[in-house]
């Protein structure tokens, strides 16, 4: 079976957790810090702050904000659900706008036409690796007065130009298992403003600057020391992961991209993706319906996804919450009818690749 996602760690990561086990400083302590530097030099911003998870970096960025009750966040509906469960989880309401098809992101039109005077921040979510449209989306936050908290949970090093996400606004990474960079559980928020980032280590830590000397109702959001040292050498040797994902996406659009019925994805002009995923929509015009294919490929040893299935509004338990504000969001939902992800990870060989193509293609008749 080539699998979807292969997790390791290598000897390095492993020498890195014995030093911090060795110096007992098991919580967030000096790894942390180093984790910190080392990825907001890696984003060329300011500051990172390491917290707990990518859901947590979401919900501390809009505290830092200080969202409140009835303020709205516009957001994609094809997305991991986190980024709606963060918003709930702020207090805030969540309104969805729906993305454009070639590159599964919110639509700067569907944003302009989705602000009301209760929109206070614009959420776009950076998926599969590739930036979301910063550069209409930056400028019509700026217009309408919105602050921007980026889920760049799957987007990592990502650029629109040579600006990385996580720069256009309060930046917001995962570290979870799967993704791209991975301390099991974890994430970061980025931000080059000094004043965000001093709340944010408030927040991280029960409102403390120092100890017993609380300055705002905060929370235990810290992410430890053991967790920190697996991901300092991963972040060393990121750029090389990534050329082999950029690598493996070429190679595979190279066989697949005259395939009927399939469509393959595509880098768009200026952005760099860091291609956590490599999707594909199966169309009407495939010789086989998506989850067909789906099950063949899986049943013929190729490990693949549907990253999602469904837009997240569209569960029984947001229906009736009066917070999730649906909204009719065609492309999204006829995507999540038609995506698939098939491995990209960069610990695949040239015949893996050749194997998944040659799968695909016959799957497909092609
Ligand atoms: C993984 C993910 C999150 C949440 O990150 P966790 O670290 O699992 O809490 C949020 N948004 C998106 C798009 C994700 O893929």
């Amino acid at each position: 079976m080539i699998p979807i996602s292969v997790v390791t760690v290598d000897d390095e990561a492993q020498q890195l957790v014995i030093e911090a086990m060795r110096t007992g400083r098991l919580a967030q302590g000096p790894m942390v810090a180093r984790l910190e530097r080392d990825f907001a030099e890696l984003i060329g911003v300011r500051h990172a702050v390491a917290v707990s998870s990518g859901t947590i970096a979401l919900v501390a960025a809009m505290q830092a904000l200080h969202i409140r009750p009835g303020q709205e966040v516009i957001t994609s509906p094809f997305t991991f659900v986190a980024t709606l469960n963060a918003i709930l989880e702020a207090g805030a309401t969540a309104r969805f706008a729906d993305i454009r098809a070639d590159d599964f992101c919110i639509d700067p039109n569907a944003v302009a036409g989705a602000v009301t005077d209760r929109t206070a921040v614009l959420m776009p979510v950076h998926l599969y690796g590739q930036p979301a449209d910063m550069t209409s989306l930056a400028p019509l936050a700026e217009r309408h007065g919105l602050h921007i908290v980026e889920d760049a949970a799957q987007s990592h090093g990502a650029r629109i130009g040579d600006r990385a996400v996580g720069t256009f606004g309060l930046g917001c990474f995962s570290l979870y298992g799967t993704k791209n960079i991975s301390t099991g559980e974890g994430g970061l928020v980025t931000t080059d403003d000094d004043e965000l980032a001093d709340r944010l280590r408030l927040l991280r830590n029960q409102g403390m600057r120092e100890r017993y000397m609380y300055e705002v109702a905060g929370h235990n959001y810290r992410l430890t020391d053991l967790q920190a040292a697996l991901a300092i050498p991963q972040i060393a040797r990121y750029p090389e992961q990534v050329a082999r994902r950029r690598h493996h996406a070429s190679y595979l659009s190279m066989g697949l991209s005259d395939v009927p019925g399939l469509v393959v994805p595509h880098e768009l002009p200026g952005r760099t993706h860091v291609w956590h995923q490599y999707t594909v929509l199966v169309t009407e015009e495939a010789s086989m319906p998506r989850d067909q294919v789906v099950a063949e490929l899986n049943a013929n040893g190729v490990g693949c996804g549907i990253y999602y299935p469904r837009i997240v509004s569209d569960y029984a338990c947001y229906r009736d919450d009066p917070r999730v504000i649906p909204a009719d969001t065609p492309v999204a939902a006829k995507v999540a009818t038609q995506c698939l992800s098939l491995p990209v990870h960069q610990h695949l060989l040239e015949s893996d690749l050749d194997r998944i193509i040659e799968m695909v293609r016959k799957t497909l008749g092609a």
